[in-house]
């Protein structure tokens, strides 16, 4: 199943070594905002999730939100936190993947595709031939229904053994 195994996994984003990742070549972020960033539709970041743009912007990461949301939420959310945004991705699809990254002027590997969801983030973002970083989701307990069963699918495949609530 190595499409759907992520390169990297971590259980925060603090856990993620921005500086370590840069000096490696990785020069751009796509990245996910339900139960990655911000609890399942609602607009409120995480504090972690501010910290982690903080230091990514000081590394001069081109940033931007890669999410399946509509642009009405996804928008006002990428605005407040300064970076671009990509919305209804159709994530795992990869047309969108090739879009984004020709518009950040980024090539797949030297960008990293970080999410909470197996079949669309990481899949996705390893056929784009992006470095995929895997998170817990966090809550994971208010999804669609859609979503959940995606859930079951995960866990049956191994992952996600646990969620994450140091975001808060
Ligand atoms: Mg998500």
């Amino acid at each position: 199943m190595k499409r759907l195994d992520p390169r990297i996994r971590v259980d925060t984003l603090a856990q993620l070594d921005l500086k370590a990742l840069r000096q490696k070549g990785f020069k751009g972020i796509l990245i996910d905002l339900d139960n990655t960033i911000s609890p399942w539709r609602q607009n409120r970041i995480t504090e972690e999730a501010r910290r982690f743009f903080r230091e990514a912007k000081a590394l001069d990461f081109k940033i931007c939100l890669f999410t399946n949301a509509k642009p009405h939420r996804a928008v006002p959310v990428s605005q407040n936190l300064g970076i671009r945004c990509f919305p209804k991705a159709h994530k795992p699809f990869g047309v969108h993947y090739r879009a984004a990254l020709r518009e950040m002027e980024l090539e797949a590997s030297e960008t990293l595709m970080i999410g909470d969801q197996i079949f669309t983030d990481i899949w996705g973002g390893n056929r784009a031939g992006c470095h995929t970083v895997l998170l817990p989701p966090l809550y994971p307990k208010n999804e669609f229904v859609g979503t959940k069963c995606l859930r079951v699918l995960e866990r049956i495949f191994g992952y996600h053994q646990t969620i994450r609530r140091s975001g808060n």
